[in-house]
């Protein structure tokens, strides 16, 4: 892929055979457009620990893609994630995208050793030195539970100082915030690459939902749009695959370093909106 941007496709570890072999599909296809790499997601306090890491392993054997596990430390003991850092490094997985993660409800309160994902970025680099490329969480509208704006941003710099490489962004629906974002982490000190992390649209209720417990926000002009069509989902597909196109557009022209797509394992929506940008296969 190209020499000073990057581009990467996040999937969820499935439950049936069915998901999975959809997954390893929407895999095949996405690789020949030639990503940087896949990611896979984990289930907070280990819920889909095998899973991840099975998917992981099976996207670099058999996808001949680079695959950075998930990794988040609520719920989890050093003990476990030492076991995992061992193991993916053994396999010669070379980045992970360390998080502290969501306990499902029903989980308890959360539990485990490291309370914060700059705990665990410090656990990897104790544990594994340099091995790992490490990417963090960022969030340009700000993490629902941070106090504020400015508390999240210092907290985003104390991921970078504990080791972290790189940033992929919550996803967002105005360019704006993003800048802003990247502008108060360098005023910081901090110059480490963030990535937007895009969400296609292609399905109003769910997106709502994602939305509001997320923290994203839809600007109000997309959701009128939006629920003016009703089940209409030619039309939300079409709209959102636009309104995708322009933001990834304006993030790239201003200087965003490339872009890491939430697929929700399937190629489509996010392939339409690379096509439109004509980045390079
Ligand atoms: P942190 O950076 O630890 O921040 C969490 C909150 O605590 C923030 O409000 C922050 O301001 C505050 N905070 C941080 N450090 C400190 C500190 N030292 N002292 C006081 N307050 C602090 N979740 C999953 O369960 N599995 C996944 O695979 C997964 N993948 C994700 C991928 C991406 C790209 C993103 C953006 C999110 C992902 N999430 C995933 C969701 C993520 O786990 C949640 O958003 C979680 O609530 C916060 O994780 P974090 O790593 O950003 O936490």
């Amino acid at each position: 892929m190209s020499q000073d941007r990057r581009f990467s496709f996040e999937f969820f570890p499935t439950k049936t055979d069915a998901g999975h072999e959809k997954l390893m599909n929407t895999a095949r296809h996405l690789a020949t457009f030639n990503p940087d790499f896949f990611s896979c997601t984990y289930g907070a306090g280990g819920s889909t620990r095998d899973r991840t890491i099975n998917t992981v392993l099976q996207l670099e054997s058999e996808v001949h893609v680079p695959a950075a596990p998930h990794l988040s430390c609520v719920g989890d003991s050093k003990s476990d994630l030492r076991g995992l850092l061992e193991q993916y490094k053994a396999a010669g997985i070379k980045r992970i995208v360390a998080l502290r993660g969501d306990l499902p409800s029903g989980m308890g309160m959360a539990s485990g050793e490291l309370r914060y994902a700059n705990d665990l970025v410090s656990f990897i680099r104790e544990e594994t030195g340099s091995h790992f490329h490490i990417e963090v969480a960022a969030y340009p509208e700000m993490h629902p539970q941070a106090r504020n704006f400015e508390d999240d941003i210092s907290n985003f710099v104390r991921k970078a100082h504990a080791g972290a490489d790189s940033a992929i962004t919550q996803y967002f629906f105005n360019a704006d915030s993003y800048f802003r974002f990247v502008e108060r982490v360098q005023a910081a000190g901090v110059t480490l690459p963030i990535v937007p992390g895009i969400m296609p649209i292609t399905n109003y209720s769910k997106l709502a939902r994602f939305s509001d417990a997320c923290g994203a926000e839809i600007p109000r002009w997309i959701r009128k749009q939006l629920e003016a069509y009703g089940d209409d989902v030619h039309s939300i597909q079409a709209f959102g695959e636009q309104v995708i196109s322009e933001m990834c557009e304006r993030l790239l022209d201003g200087g965003a370093p490339g872009l890491h797509f939430y697929t929700l394992n399937q190629s489509e929506p996010s392939l339409a909106i690379w096509n439109n940008l004509k980045l390079p296969r």
